[in-house]
Protein backbone atom coordinates (compact mmCIF):
# COMPACT_ATOMS: atom_id res chain seq x y z
CA UNK A 1 0.00 0.00 0.00
CA UNK A 2 2.67 2.62 -1.45
CA UNK A 3 1.24 6.43 -1.08
CA UNK A 4 1.10 8.48 -4.36
CA UNK A 5 4.64 10.34 -4.17
CA UNK A 6 3.22 14.19 -3.76
CA UNK A 7 6.60 15.82 -4.61
CA UNK A 8 8.67 17.35 -2.27
CA UNK A 9 9.65 21.51 -2.49
CA UNK A 10 9.87 23.25 1.09
CA UNK A 11 11.65 26.85 0.12
CA UNK A 12 10.00 27.16 -3.54
CA UNK A 13 12.68 25.46 -5.29
CA UNK A 14 10.83 25.09 -8.43
CA UNK A 15 10.69 28.16 -9.08
CA UNK A 16 14.85 28.00 -9.60
CA UNK A 17 14.43 25.84 -12.38
CA UNK A 18 13.27 26.97 -15.52
CA UNK A 19 10.34 25.68 -17.95
CA UNK A 20 12.90 23.91 -19.68
CA UNK A 21 14.28 21.86 -16.45
CA UNK A 22 10.60 21.51 -14.86
CA UNK A 23 9.71 19.91 -18.28
CA UNK A 24 12.04 17.33 -18.15
CA UNK A 25 12.00 16.44 -14.68
CA UNK A 26 8.09 16.05 -14.52
CA UNK A 27 8.55 13.94 -17.86
CA UNK A 28 10.89 11.48 -16.49
CA UNK A 29 8.45 11.56 -12.98
CA UNK A 30 5.46 10.33 -14.85
CA UNK A 31 7.25 8.04 -16.39
CA UNK A 32 8.78 6.88 -12.90
CA UNK A 33 5.17 6.96 -11.79
CA UNK A 34 3.32 5.16 -14.58
CA UNK A 35 5.80 2.25 -15.26
CA UNK A 36 8.61 2.16 -12.19
CA UNK A 37 6.64 1.74 -9.32
CA UNK A 38 4.47 -0.47 -9.87
CA UNK A 39 6.56 -3.20 -11.10
CA UNK A 40 9.83 -2.65 -9.00
CA UNK A 41 8.55 -4.62 -5.65
CA UNK A 42 8.00 -7.49 -7.51
CA UNK A 43 11.92 -7.10 -9.64
CA UNK A 44 13.27 -6.07 -6.30
CA UNK A 45 12.29 -9.16 -4.83
CA UNK A 46 13.09 -11.81 -7.55
CA UNK A 47 16.30 -10.12 -8.42
CA UNK A 48 14.99 -9.38 -11.91
CA UNK A 49 16.37 -6.12 -14.04
CA UNK A 50 13.11 -5.02 -15.92
CA UNK A 51 14.69 -4.72 -19.64
CA UNK A 52 10.99 -4.00 -20.78
CA UNK A 53 11.35 -0.41 -19.43
CA UNK A 54 14.56 -0.25 -22.27
CA UNK A 55 12.74 0.59 -25.07
CA UNK A 56 10.15 3.50 -23.54
CA UNK A 57 13.52 4.76 -21.81
CA UNK A 58 15.42 5.62 -25.37
CA UNK A 59 11.82 6.71 -26.72
CA UNK A 60 11.83 9.12 -24.06
CA UNK A 61 16.02 10.16 -24.66
CA UNK A 62 16.90 9.20 -21.26
CA UNK A 63 20.11 7.44 -22.30
CA UNK A 64 23.28 10.18 -22.96
CA UNK A 65 20.59 12.85 -22.42
CA UNK A 66 22.97 15.39 -21.74
CA UNK A 67 25.14 14.47 -25.15
CA UNK A 68 24.62 16.52 -28.12
CA UNK A 69 23.76 14.81 -32.08
CA UNK A 70 23.68 11.21 -32.38
CA UNK A 71 20.05 10.93 -31.59
CA UNK A 72 20.79 11.98 -28.14
CA UNK A 73 18.48 14.61 -26.34
CA UNK A 74 20.57 17.64 -26.20
CA UNK A 75 20.16 18.56 -22.09
CA UNK A 76 21.40 20.58 -19.96
CA UNK A 77 23.21 19.18 -16.92
CA UNK A 78 20.62 20.79 -14.43
CA UNK A 79 17.97 18.79 -17.04
CA UNK A 80 19.91 15.47 -16.92
CA UNK A 81 20.30 15.87 -13.39
CA UNK A 82 16.88 16.51 -12.21
CA UNK A 83 15.97 13.04 -14.58
CA UNK A 84 18.03 11.21 -12.69
CA UNK A 85 16.80 12.17 -9.45
CA UNK A 86 13.78 11.32 -10.34
CA UNK A 87 14.60 7.42 -11.83
CA UNK A 88 16.57 6.92 -8.14
CA UNK A 89 13.06 7.87 -6.58
CA UNK A 90 11.87 5.05 -8.58
CA UNK A 91 15.20 2.67 -8.04
CA UNK A 92 18.79 2.72 -7.61
CA UNK A 93 19.54 0.18 -9.97
CA UNK A 94 17.61 1.45 -12.52
CA UNK A 95 19.39 4.74 -12.05
CA UNK A 96 22.64 2.83 -12.24
CA UNK A 97 21.81 1.61 -15.55
CA UNK A 98 21.15 5.52 -16.78
CA UNK A 99 24.24 6.38 -15.43
CA UNK A 100 26.14 3.35 -16.73
CA UNK A 101 24.65 3.68 -20.52
CA UNK A 102 24.74 7.43 -20.78
CA UNK A 103 27.70 8.97 -18.01
CA UNK A 104 30.06 5.73 -18.56
CA UNK A 105 29.80 4.50 -21.87
CA UNK A 106 28.08 6.76 -24.25
CA UNK A 107 30.15 9.31 -22.77
CA UNK A 108 33.72 7.91 -23.24
CA UNK A 109 32.81 6.83 -26.60
CA UNK A 110 31.39 10.96 -27.29
CA UNK A 111 34.60 12.45 -25.64
CA UNK A 112 37.08 9.78 -26.66
CA UNK A 113 36.40 8.10 -29.67
CA UNK A 114 36.47 8.35 -33.63
CA UNK A 115 33.69 9.31 -36.06
CA UNK A 116 33.66 5.69 -36.57
CA UNK A 117 32.91 4.80 -32.99
CA UNK A 118 30.41 7.28 -32.31
CA UNK A 119 28.39 7.10 -35.69
CA UNK A 120 28.79 2.69 -34.67
CA UNK A 121 27.79 3.36 -31.30
CA UNK A 122 26.40 6.41 -30.31
CA UNK A 123 23.09 6.22 -32.05
CA UNK A 124 22.07 2.95 -31.55
CA UNK A 125 22.94 3.33 -27.71
CA UNK A 126 20.33 6.27 -27.43
CA UNK A 127 17.23 4.46 -28.75
CA UNK A 128 18.76 1.42 -26.08
CA UNK A 129 18.83 -1.09 -29.04
CA UNK A 130 22.56 -1.52 -27.68
CA UNK A 131 23.56 -1.53 -23.93
CA UNK A 132 26.88 -0.85 -22.75
CA UNK A 133 29.24 -1.74 -19.59
CA UNK A 134 32.24 0.31 -18.36
CA UNK A 135 35.07 -2.03 -16.80
CA UNK A 136 37.41 -0.55 -14.57
CA UNK A 137 37.21 -1.90 -11.12
CA UNK A 138 38.85 -5.41 -10.36
CA UNK A 139 38.43 -7.93 -7.89
CA UNK A 140 42.11 -6.46 -6.01
CA UNK A 141 41.68 -3.08 -7.04
CA UNK A 142 38.50 -0.83 -6.75
CA UNK A 143 39.22 2.40 -4.28
CA UNK A 144 42.65 2.29 -6.46
CA UNK A 145 41.85 1.54 -9.93
CA UNK A 146 45.07 3.02 -10.63
CA UNK A 147 46.61 -0.69 -8.94
CA UNK A 148 44.83 -2.79 -12.16
CA UNK A 149 46.34 -5.66 -13.87
CA UNK A 150 44.61 -5.83 -16.76
CA UNK A 151 46.71 -5.41 -19.89
CA UNK A 152 46.95 -5.22 -23.62
CA UNK A 153 49.56 -6.09 -25.78
CA UNK A 154 49.45 -4.45 -29.45
CA UNK A 155 49.74 -7.32 -32.01
CA UNK A 156 50.29 -6.48 -35.32
CA UNK A 157 46.85 -4.65 -36.22
CA UNK A 158 45.08 -5.69 -32.78
CA UNK A 159 45.08 -5.76 -29.66
CA UNK A 160 45.10 -8.47 -27.13
CA UNK A 161 43.67 -7.92 -23.52
CA UNK A 162 43.88 -10.35 -20.45
CA UNK A 163 42.38 -9.47 -17.19
CA UNK A 164 39.69 -9.52 -14.98
CA UNK A 165 37.28 -7.01 -13.83
CA UNK A 166 34.19 -6.78 -11.22
CA UNK A 167 31.18 -5.30 -9.90
CA UNK A 168 30.21 -4.32 -13.52
CA UNK A 169 26.55 -2.83 -13.56
CA UNK A 170 25.16 -4.26 -16.67
CA UNK A 171 27.77 -6.41 -17.26
CA UNK A 172 26.32 -9.39 -18.71
CA UNK A 173 23.45 -7.93 -20.15
CA UNK A 174 25.88 -5.53 -22.47
CA UNK A 175 26.56 -5.56 -26.36
CA UNK A 176 30.12 -3.62 -25.74
CA UNK A 177 31.91 -2.82 -22.72
CA UNK A 178 34.30 -0.18 -22.41
CA UNK A 179 37.35 -1.70 -20.39
CA UNK A 180 40.37 -0.12 -18.66
CA UNK A 181 43.70 -1.45 -19.71
CA UNK A 182 47.61 -1.01 -18.77
CA UNK A 183 48.91 -1.27 -22.70
CA UNK A 184 51.96 -2.87 -21.86
CA UNK A 185 53.88 -1.39 -25.15
CA UNK A 186 52.95 2.35 -23.73
CA UNK A 187 55.03 2.32 -20.43
CA UNK A 188 51.58 0.37 -18.55
CA UNK A 189 49.62 3.44 -19.62
CA UNK A 190 46.01 3.58 -18.64
CA UNK A 191 43.80 3.42 -22.13
CA UNK A 192 39.82 2.65 -22.43
CA UNK A 193 38.91 0.10 -25.42
CA UNK A 194 35.45 -0.76 -27.15
CA UNK A 195 34.93 -4.20 -27.02
CA UNK A 196 32.24 -6.29 -28.13
CA UNK A 197 30.81 -8.84 -25.78
CA UNK A 198 30.09 -11.56 -28.10
CA UNK A 199 33.84 -11.73 -28.82
CA UNK A 200 35.65 -15.61 -28.13
CA UNK A 201 37.69 -14.67 -24.76
CA UNK A 202 35.29 -12.60 -23.51
CA UNK A 203 32.88 -14.24 -20.25
CA UNK A 204 30.70 -12.05 -18.24
CA UNK A 205 29.03 -13.84 -14.88
CA UNK A 206 26.23 -12.33 -12.48
CA UNK A 207 27.34 -11.58 -8.91
CA UNK A 208 23.85 -13.17 -7.13
CA UNK A 209 23.12 -13.12 -3.49
CA UNK A 210 22.90 -9.06 -3.38
CA UNK A 211 20.64 -7.83 -0.74
CA UNK A 212 21.49 -4.03 -2.76
CA UNK A 213 20.71 -2.76 -6.02
CA UNK A 214 18.81 -6.15 -6.81
CA UNK A 215 16.52 -4.58 -9.91
CA UNK A 216 19.83 -4.29 -11.84
CA UNK A 217 22.38 -6.49 -13.00
CA UNK A 218 25.93 -6.59 -11.31
CA UNK A 219 28.88 -9.03 -12.97
CA UNK A 220 32.31 -9.56 -13.31
CA UNK A 221 34.32 -10.03 -16.50
CA UNK A 222 37.20 -12.20 -17.51
CA UNK A 223 39.18 -11.87 -20.61
CA UNK A 224 41.81 -14.48 -21.77
CA UNK A 225 43.96 -13.27 -25.12
CA UNK A 226 40.65 -11.75 -25.74
CA UNK A 227 41.80 -10.44 -29.43
CA UNK A 228 40.68 -6.72 -30.87
CA UNK A 229 41.28 -4.66 -33.61
CA UNK A 230 43.60 -1.76 -33.01
CA UNK A 231 40.59 0.50 -34.07
CA UNK A 232 39.07 -0.51 -31.20
CA UNK A 233 41.11 1.96 -28.95
CA UNK A 234 39.60 4.86 -27.95
CA UNK A 235 42.59 7.25 -28.95
CA UNK A 236 41.58 10.10 -26.86
CA UNK A 237 42.06 8.48 -23.55
CA UNK A 238 45.46 8.00 -21.46
CA UNK A 239 45.98 7.89 -17.94
CA UNK A 240 43.50 7.41 -15.17
CA UNK A 241 41.86 10.89 -15.40
CA UNK A 242 40.64 9.35 -18.93
CA UNK A 243 38.44 6.92 -16.35
CA UNK A 244 37.95 9.39 -13.84
CA UNK A 245 36.47 11.84 -16.06
CA UNK A 246 33.57 9.64 -16.83
CA UNK A 247 33.35 8.94 -12.88
CA UNK A 248 32.95 12.80 -12.68
CA UNK A 249 29.86 12.51 -15.20
CA UNK A 250 28.00 9.47 -13.02
CA UNK A 251 28.70 11.15 -9.79
CA UNK A 252 26.98 13.87 -10.98
CA UNK A 253 23.87 12.02 -11.71
CA UNK A 254 24.04 10.27 -8.00
CA UNK A 255 24.63 13.41 -6.31
CA UNK A 256 21.59 14.33 -7.97
CA UNK A 257 20.01 11.04 -7.73
CA UNK A 258 20.31 10.29 -3.76
CA UNK A 259 17.88 13.34 -3.31
CA UNK A 260 15.07 10.97 -5.25
CA UNK A 261 15.65 8.46 -3.13
CA UNK A 262 15.40 10.50 0.09
CA UNK A 263 12.46 12.07 -1.06
CA UNK A 264 10.56 8.45 -1.49
CA UNK A 265 11.62 7.89 2.03
CA UNK A 266 10.52 11.26 3.54
CA UNK A 267 7.27 11.79 1.56
CA UNK A 268 6.26 7.63 2.03
CA UNK A 269 7.34 8.58 6.15
CA UNK A 270 5.36 11.57 6.46
CA UNK A 271 2.22 10.16 4.55
CA UNK A 272 2.17 7.31 6.90
CA UNK A 273 3.03 9.65 9.97
CA UNK A 274 0.02 11.42 9.14
CA UNK A 275 -2.47 8.29 8.74
CA UNK A 276 -1.32 6.57 11.56
CA UNK A 277 -2.37 6.01 14.88
CA UNK A 278 -1.22 5.17 18.35
CA UNK A 279 -1.61 6.87 21.74
CA UNK A 280 -4.95 9.26 22.22
CA UNK A 281 -6.33 8.11 18.64
CA UNK A 282 -3.79 10.35 17.33
CA UNK A 283 -1.60 10.58 14.05
CA UNK A 284 1.75 9.50 15.11
CA UNK A 285 2.82 12.42 13.22
CA UNK A 286 1.51 14.92 16.58
CA UNK A 287 4.65 13.59 18.53
CA UNK A 288 7.39 15.63 18.93
CA UNK A 289 10.10 12.64 18.27
CA UNK A 290 8.27 11.85 15.14
CA UNK A 291 8.20 15.65 13.98
CA UNK A 292 11.85 16.44 14.81
CA UNK A 293 13.28 13.10 12.41
CA UNK A 294 10.15 14.37 9.78
CA UNK A 295 12.04 17.96 9.98
CA UNK A 296 15.40 16.72 9.77
CA UNK A 297 14.80 14.78 6.70
CA UNK A 298 13.28 17.79 4.74
CA UNK A 299 16.04 20.32 5.66
CA UNK A 300 18.45 17.98 4.45
CA UNK A 301 16.55 17.39 1.33
CA UNK A 302 16.06 20.76 0.80
CA UNK A 303 19.66 21.44 1.39
CA UNK A 304 20.80 18.88 -0.96
CA UNK A 305 18.42 20.23 -3.55
CA UNK A 306 20.16 23.55 -3.66
CA UNK A 307 24.00 22.05 -3.52
CA UNK A 308 22.86 20.02 -6.71
CA UNK A 309 21.17 22.61 -8.53
CA UNK A 310 24.37 24.95 -7.84
CA UNK A 311 26.91 22.16 -9.28
CA UNK A 312 24.78 22.05 -11.57
CA UNK A 313 25.04 25.15 -13.14
CA UNK A 314 28.73 25.35 -12.34
CA UNK A 315 28.57 22.20 -14.77
CA UNK A 316 26.30 24.31 -17.23
CA UNK A 317 28.93 27.19 -17.41
CA UNK A 318 32.19 24.87 -17.60
CA UNK A 319 32.94 26.10 -14.44
CA UNK A 320 32.49 22.81 -12.13
CA UNK A 321 35.82 21.13 -10.85
CA UNK A 322 35.94 17.41 -9.33
CA UNK A 323 35.73 18.35 -5.76
CA UNK A 324 32.65 19.74 -6.10
CA UNK A 325 30.95 16.83 -7.49
CA UNK A 326 32.40 14.95 -5.15
CA UNK A 327 30.59 16.60 -2.27
CA UNK A 328 27.43 16.41 -4.07
CA UNK A 329 27.57 12.72 -4.30
CA UNK A 330 29.32 12.30 -0.81
CA UNK A 331 26.76 14.53 0.91
CA UNK A 332 23.73 13.82 -0.75
CA UNK A 333 24.18 9.86 -0.54
CA UNK A 334 24.97 10.21 3.28
CA UNK A 335 21.59 12.04 3.58
CA UNK A 336 19.03 9.34 1.74
CA UNK A 337 21.00 6.91 3.67
CA UNK A 338 20.22 8.62 7.35
CA UNK A 339 16.59 9.35 5.89
CA UNK A 340 15.99 6.36 4.85
CA UNK A 341 16.54 4.67 7.99
CA UNK A 342 14.68 7.74 9.63
CA UNK A 343 11.47 6.55 7.52
CA UNK A 344 12.18 2.92 8.34
CA UNK A 345 11.86 3.88 11.77
CA UNK A 346 8.41 6.07 11.40
CA UNK A 347 7.13 3.01 9.22
CA UNK A 348 7.50 0.90 12.53
CA UNK A 349 7.22 -2.85 11.74
CA UNK A 350 5.81 -2.09 8.12
CA UNK A 351 8.75 -0.39 7.47
CA UNK A 352 10.57 -3.68 7.16
CA UNK A 353 8.37 -5.00 4.05
CA UNK A 354 8.50 -4.53 1.17
CA UNK A 355 4.69 -2.70 0.68
CA UNK A 356 6.96 0.33 1.09
CA UNK A 357 9.97 1.30 -1.02
CA UNK A 358 11.83 2.34 2.34
CA UNK A 359 13.96 -0.46 2.99
CA UNK A 360 14.30 -1.21 -0.69
CA UNK A 361 16.03 1.94 -0.85
CA UNK A 362 17.92 1.84 2.54
CA UNK A 363 19.88 -1.27 0.99
CA UNK A 364 20.39 -0.09 -2.42
CA UNK A 365 21.79 2.83 -0.94
CA UNK A 366 24.51 1.12 0.86
CA UNK A 367 26.06 0.20 -3.02
CA UNK A 368 25.48 3.76 -4.06
CA UNK A 369 27.76 5.09 -0.93
CA UNK A 370 30.24 2.63 -1.85
CA UNK A 371 30.20 2.82 -5.27
CA UNK A 372 31.86 5.64 -8.03
CA UNK A 373 33.94 6.46 -5.19
CA UNK A 374 33.18 5.37 -1.92
CA UNK A 375 31.86 8.29 0.62
CA UNK A 376 35.53 8.11 2.24
CA UNK A 377 37.41 8.85 -0.88
CA UNK A 378 34.97 11.88 -1.85
CA UNK A 379 36.10 12.88 1.73
CA UNK A 380 39.75 12.74 0.47
CA UNK A 381 38.94 14.38 -2.48
CA UNK A 382 37.51 17.46 -0.72
CA UNK A 383 40.43 17.41 1.83
CA UNK A 384 42.99 17.39 -0.72
CA UNK A 385 41.24 20.34 -2.10
CA UNK A 386 41.19 22.48 0.45
CA UNK A 387 44.48 21.58 2.12
CA UNK A 388 46.56 20.90 -1.04
CA UNK A 389 47.60 17.14 0.86
CA UNK A 390 46.74 13.72 -0.58
CA UNK A 391 46.08 11.61 2.16
CA UNK A 392 45.29 8.65 0.48
C1 LIG B 1 26.46 -2.67 -7.05
C2 LIG B 1 27.77 -2.16 -7.55
C3 LIG B 1 27.91 -1.76 -8.86
C4 LIG B 1 29.14 -1.32 -9.35
N1 LIG B 1 29.27 -0.98 -10.68
C5 LIG B 1 30.52 -0.75 -11.19
C6 LIG B 1 30.71 -0.56 -12.60
O1 LIG B 1 29.75 -0.54 -13.39
N2 LIG B 1 31.97 -0.41 -13.07
C7 LIG B 1 33.06 -0.41 -12.25
O2 LIG B 1 34.18 -0.30 -12.76
N3 LIG B 1 32.92 -0.57 -10.90
C8 LIG B 1 31.67 -0.74 -10.36
N4 LIG B 1 31.51 -0.93 -9.00
C9 LIG B 1 32.69 -0.99 -8.14
C10 LIG B 1 32.81 0.16 -7.17
O3 LIG B 1 33.17 1.34 -7.84
C11 LIG B 1 33.81 -0.26 -6.07
O4 LIG B 1 33.14 -1.21 -5.26
C12 LIG B 1 34.30 0.91 -5.25
O5 LIG B 1 35.19 1.70 -6.01
C13 LIG B 1 35.02 0.45 -3.97
O6 LIG B 1 35.97 -0.50 -4.26
P1 LIG B 1 36.03 -1.87 -3.41
O7 LIG B 1 34.67 -2.45 -3.37
O8 LIG B 1 37.14 -2.69 -3.98
O9 LIG B 1 36.38 -1.41 -1.94
P2 LIG B 1 37.83 -1.01 -1.39
O10 LIG B 1 38.53 -0.09 -2.33
O11 LIG B 1 38.55 -2.25 -1.01
O12 LIG B 1 37.45 -0.19 -0.08
C14 LIG B 1 37.02 -0.83 1.12
C15 LIG B 1 36.95 0.22 2.22
O13 LIG B 1 38.24 0.79 2.43
C16 LIG B 1 38.14 2.20 2.37
N5 LIG B 1 39.38 2.77 1.83
C17 LIG B 1 40.08 2.38 0.73
N6 LIG B 1 41.15 3.17 0.57
C18 LIG B 1 41.14 4.08 1.58
C19 LIG B 1 41.98 5.16 1.95
N7 LIG B 1 43.05 5.51 1.25
N8 LIG B 1 41.66 5.87 3.05
C20 LIG B 1 40.56 5.57 3.78
N9 LIG B 1 39.70 4.54 3.47
C21 LIG B 1 40.02 3.82 2.39
C22 LIG B 1 36.96 2.48 1.45
O14 LIG B 1 36.43 3.79 1.65
C23 LIG B 1 36.02 1.37 1.88
O15 LIG B 1 35.31 1.78 3.02
C24 LIG B 1 30.26 -1.30 -8.48
C25 LIG B 1 30.10 -1.66 -7.13
C26 LIG B 1 28.89 -2.09 -6.67
C27 LIG B 1 28.77 -2.50 -5.22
Amino acid sequence: MAFKFKGVDFIGFDALLSEEERMARDTARRFVEDNVVPIIEECNREGRFPRELIKPMGELGFFGANLHGYGCAGMSNVEYGLVTQEFERGDSGLRSFVSVQSSLVMYPIYTFGTDAQKDQWLPAMATGEKLGCFGLTEPDFGSNPGGMRTRARRDGDDYILNGEKMWITSGSIADVAVIWAKVADENDRIRGFLVETDRPGFRAFDVHGKWSLRASVTSGLSMSDLRIPASNLLPGTGGLKSPLMCLNQARYGIGWGAIGAAMSCYDTALQYSLLRKQFRDSPIASHQLVQEKLVWMISEITKAQLLSLQVGRLKDSGKVAPEHISMAKRNNVAMAVECARLARDILGGAGITDDYPVMRHMMNLESVKTYEGTHDIHTLIIGQSITGIPAY
